[in-house]
């Protein structure tokens, strides 16, 4: 029977040059080495995609493009294809808060890149997530969902089977507030059952759900064991080649301890 795996993914954001993108590739393969036991990926910026990949090559970091367009091919100027990431790239984040919030992408494009992401047969890492105001307004759970909803609608059961969600509360981004993993766990509950309620039970055992918003090595530790949660998006601590390492060491570390044992 197919198993989640546990993912941890970095998102490299607008922050890095290629050299210096080149510099903290080199320290993490220092790093990130050895048996693991989860997948871990790295998202550079389109412009360091190529090289990365050369300098990536046979270590254990995958990689991932931080967005892509819609279309397949045309007169975009400006937008990077799926054609153009294919064979580079393994995870694609479509519907990130910042795409959405700062460049206007709603779930009807975001849903259109799910797809053209998932029909090229890479991974979309789908992201979804509550503003403040919503989370204030108690309205977390049904923003959050319908969001989701309306952003796999062009995906088939199977499809989303093999695909990431990320929850991603937009007041935990980049601000040092991490929400408690408790209230991501339920949320991440609450995103596998509306997959299961649209998709089915195998679609709901296989999606893979990630937590994502201001993680350190020190928050990293709590979210191992929610069960819902199988991995974390990290953005502005993944720039730190020793703490994205630990954050990758502390999520990956050992089962839950029997109660009762320290
Ligand atoms: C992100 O932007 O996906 C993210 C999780 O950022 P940060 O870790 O900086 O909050």
């Amino acid at each position: 029977m197919a198993k989640r795996k546990k993912i941890v993914i970095a998102n490299w954001k607008m922050n890095l040059t290629v050299p210096e993108s080149t510099v903290l590739i080199e320290k993490l393969k220092k790093e990130i080495s050895g048996n693991l036991q989860l997948e871990v990926a790295v998202c550079p910026s389109f412009v360091d995609i190529y090289s990365a990949s050369a300098e990536l090559k046979n270590s254990k970091i995958s990689i991932g493009a931080q967005n892509v367009a819609e279309e397949e091919k045309g007169s975009y100027t400006g937008e990077v294809s799926v054609l153009a990431l294919k064979g580079f790239v393994k995870y694609i984040l479509v519907g990130h808060s910042e795409r959405r919030n700062i460049f206007g992408e709603n779930d009807k494009v975001v849903a259109g890149k799910a797809e053209t992401v998932v029909r090229h047969d890479m991974t979309p890492v789908i992201c979804v997530g509550e503003t403040l105001h919503e989370r204030e307004d108690k309205l977390s759970k049904i923003v959050v969902l319908s969001q989701l909803e309306a952003s796999c609608k062009q995906l088939t059961a199977e499809e989303i089977s093999e695909s990431i969600i990320a929850y991603e509360p937009v007041w935990a981004i980049g601000t040092g507030h991490v929400c408690l993993p408790e209230e991501a766990e339920k949320i991440a509950a609450d995103i596998r059952g509306l997959i299961k309620s649209l998709y089915g039970e195998k679609a709901a055992r296989l999606v893979h759900i990630l937590y994502g918003g201001s993680v350190t090595a020190k928050t990293a530790k709590d979210f191992r064991y929610a069960k819902n949660i199988d991995g974390l998006l990290v953005g502005g601590a993944s720039l730190d080649h020793h703490e994205f390492a630990a954050i990758v060491k502390n999520f990956s570390s050992e089962k839950k301890p029997k109660k009762g044992r320290k």
